[in-house]
Parts: C-alpha cells; structure tokens; sequence
C-alpha cells in the first residue's frame, strides 16, 4: 500500500475493494466512485441515515454526495422507506401498466408547466438518449448541439467533451464511440452564444436539437449566464430545431419545478432522473405534447423498457416528492448556504485562491482566482488543492465529491449536528489545500 498517496485507513473497504476489484473493472460500477482523481481507497457503505452515510469500517460521514443528488430528504427517510415497502409487499414488477407510474407522471406534469406529457425510463443516460431520438424523428434532421463539460449519461452521441467522469479522467474521446455516432454531435464552448449561432448559420436545415444541462454540475457548477438559456431556446425556435433541456440533476433540486422553476424558459423537451426516483432507478424525458405524440405506440419512434415505470421505483419518487413541500425546499437552499458560507470563510481564512460557484442549493468550490464559465476555465483550476481538501475531509467524517468536477449536494436532513461537523473539519482541511503542492 506503501505507493498510495494516502494513508492506508480504511482496512474493511480496502478488502472489499480488492474482491470488487477481481470481478469488475476498476473494482466499481461507475468511474468517479473509484477515486482515482483524488487517490486513496473508496469508501464501500453500509447505510446511510439523514445525512450521515456509515462505511464497512464503521466510520460515519456527514454526506455531500446525496447519492449525486437523488437522497434530497436524507438517506432512509421514513416516508420514503414506508412507500418502498408497502410497493414492494405487493410486488416488485409486473410488466404491465400500474397506478403508481401514472400518479408520478401527474405529479411531474403538474409541477413543471412545460412537461405536458412524459415519458418513465430508468436512468437519466435513457433519458438524454430517447430524447435526442425523438428530436431526431420530430424534425428529421441528424446533427445534434451540445456543450463542452456538459454530461448528459454515457450515450454515444453525447460523449464527446462530456463532464463529470469524463472530464475527472480526462478522456478526450472514448474507445468505443465510433465516427458515425459522434459524427452528428457539434460540440460547442458553454455560455457562448455566438457559437451556437455560428452553428446553425453553418448548417441551415441540419440540427434536430439543441441539449445543456438545464444549469450544468457535471463540470464543478457552472450556472448559465443571464438569457443563455432563453437565446437557445430562440434560436432553435427560429431554426426549426427542439431545445431540450437536461434536467437529471436540477430536476425537482433547484425548485420544486426544478431549474425551469428559476430562469423560467420553457424547453421543447426535458429529461429528468436523481430525485424524482428517490434513490431508486426512475428518470424520465417529456414536453410539447405535439412532439411526444411521436413516441411508440402513439407514433413512428420507437422507445420501450422491461423495468420502465417499475412499481417499487415509482412509489419511492411518488414519495420522495410530495414530501418535496415549500418547507423542505427551503431547508435544503438554508443547510446548502450555510455550508457555502462556512467553506468560503475557511478557504479566505488560508488565503486560499477559489470561487465558489452556486446555482440555488447546487454548489462546488474551484480552486481558481477567476470566475468558471465553461469547461476551459474549469480545468484551468488548481485540482491539486482539491485533493487535499478533499482527503482531510474524509479524513475528520465528511464525504465530498472525489472528484473537482462535481457538485456537491445538501439534503433537508442536514441539520445544525451535521453542519457543525462539517465547521470544526474545514479548518484543517483549508489548511492542506493551501499547503498542497502540484507534485
Ligand atoms: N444528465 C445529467 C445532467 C446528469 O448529471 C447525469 C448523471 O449524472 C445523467 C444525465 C445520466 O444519468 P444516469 O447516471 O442516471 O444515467
């Protein structure tokens, strides 16, 4: 272990990291997991509580992480558990339709005016890819706009200069993605305008869809501009193209509408994913009735799934929204801005050179004295000093993002006990990112 560049310190994940590791790749099921950004051993849980997570070793952890966003409430919230095993008592999956999926779908559709009909799917990566699809059917057309660091799931077409893992690892392009499925994707700078006009003046007639992350995380938080969002909803009105907003993250997290519920520009489709499953596999994409009327059976573009709309999945985001009232919201958006405040105060503390970057309750710290508004920026960062911050966290019970290009997600559980743990942490942990060195 001598070659890690962290204490060896985690003994029962450690081992369960070595089996995970001889039967799959990595040792983990998704990449940032493996914290191979930050080093050191990832942390396999055993449960999770409000806002505390408890690993193999025994060790609690005040969670910045929500699960990447869904556990909005706080882990095993007991309404949520309630819903989950009355669900699951009846059944766990019939392959037929079933109350629940309607009953979620009118919540959404009720909360979101531009969502007038949706569609269920299990991961936020189905979703971005049946809405491209569907896009591509409406308007008969191939080429497909998005923005560098912004994810949108592991879908052919939507990797190129993708955030999140992609961007943790620095993969310019990935094995496996060939010129034909990324060949219609036209990868445009964030918050550049101009550029998208540029595009479509390059290709009259061409682009089915334009898709951003409604407000992007997958990059650190890099919220649009003021009248992004509206100029490429104009500009796709005005060239014939969908402007389909991605969702997965902000949905039902930024307002109770979502990031639509802030800046109020209504997209041609969205998707959505994280907390409108609550912890279970449920996402979903939707809007203008006129263009999902071209989903099967309804019409030509065919989208289907064994597991859509699963009866126990759709019971634990039924739950987990309604319990999403006015009052949670606003315990969320506090907890987040006493944390953001704490975390700047230690940093300015330490003469720590960042900009903590927020899009309502969504936040994450670059290591940068300049503002972050697209990916150049972002990884113009000091991602040395994050490490450090990050392993003194995890080191004093506080579970962050391992990865610098990561939000960092609060719940309505995080409570003065939690926030307090958070405070006496980050002193130390200021103190190591301005010690740390590149090397
Ligand atoms: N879109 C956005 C904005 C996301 O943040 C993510 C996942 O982090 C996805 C899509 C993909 O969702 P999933 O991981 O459920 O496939």
């Amino acid at each position: 272990m001598s070659e890690l560049p962290y204490p060896y310190e985690a003994p029962a994940s450690q081992a369960l990291f070595d089996r995970a590791a001889a039967v799959t790749p990595g040792g983990v099921n998704s990449p940032v997991r493996a914290f191979r950004a930050v080093g050191g051993t990832p942390r396999f849980m055993v449960s999770g509580t409000g806002p505390y997570l408890t690993d193999a070793d025994g060790r609690e952890y005040v969670d910045l992480v929500c699960s990447w966003g869904p556990m909005i409430l706080g882990h095993a919230h007991p309404g949520v558990i309630a819903a989950v095993q009355d669900a699951v008592a009846r059944g766990t999956s019939f392959g037929t339709p079933g109350e629940g999926e309607v009953a979620l779908a009118e919540e959404m559709v009720a909360r979101v005016a531009p969502l007038e009909q949706v569609r269920l799917v299990s991961s936020g990566t189905e979703a971005t890819m049946s809405a491209i699809r569907l896009a591509r059917g409406f308007t008969g057309r191939a080429k497909v706009i998005k923005f560098a660091g912004c994810y949108h799931g592991h879908v052919d077409a939507l990797l190129a200069a993708a955030g999140s893992g992609v961007a943790t690892f620095a993969l310019p392009d990935t094995p496996g993605v060939t010129g034909a499925q990324a060949g219609d994707t036209i990868v445009l700078p964030y918050n550049d305008l101009e550029a998208v006009r540029a595009a479509f003046h390059a290709h009259p007639g061409e682009i089915a869809c334009v898709i951003t992350e409604a407000s992007p995380g997958n990059m650190g938080v890099v919220p649009p501009l003021p009248g992004f969002n509206q100029g490429l909803k104009d500009a796709c009105a005005e060239n014939g193209a969908l402007f389909i907003s991605d969702e997965v993250m902000t949905g039902f997290r930024t307002s109770r509408a979502g990031w639509y519920g802030v800046d109020g520009v209504a997209p041609d489709l969205l998707t959505f994913g994280k907390v409108m499953g609550g912890g279970f596999p449920a996402a979903a994409f939707g809007g203008r009735a006129d263009v999902m009327a071209h989903l099967a059976p309804a019409g030509p573009v065919y989208q289907a799934g064994t597991l859509s709309g699963n009866p126990v999945a759709t019971a634990a985001g039924l739950a987990q929204l309604r319990l999403l009232d006015d009052a949670a919201y606003a315990a969320v958006d506090t907890a987040s801005a006493r944390i953001q405040g704490l975390v700047t105060e230690a940093l300015a503390k330490e003469g720590v050179a960042h900009r903590l970057q927020r899009a309502s309750n969504m936040f994450s710290v670059f290591f940068t004295d300049r503002e972050v508004r697209d990916y150049e920026d972002a990884r113009r960062q000091e991602s040395f000093r994050f490490n450090a911050f990050f392993h003194s966290l995890l080191a004093d019970g506080v579970y962050l993002p391992p990865s610098s290009f990561e939000s960092w997600f609060v719940s309505a559980a995080h409570d003065d006990r939690a926030i307090e743990r958070i405070a006496d942490a980050l002193p130390a942990a200021a103190r190591a990112a301005a010690e740390a060195t590149a090397g």
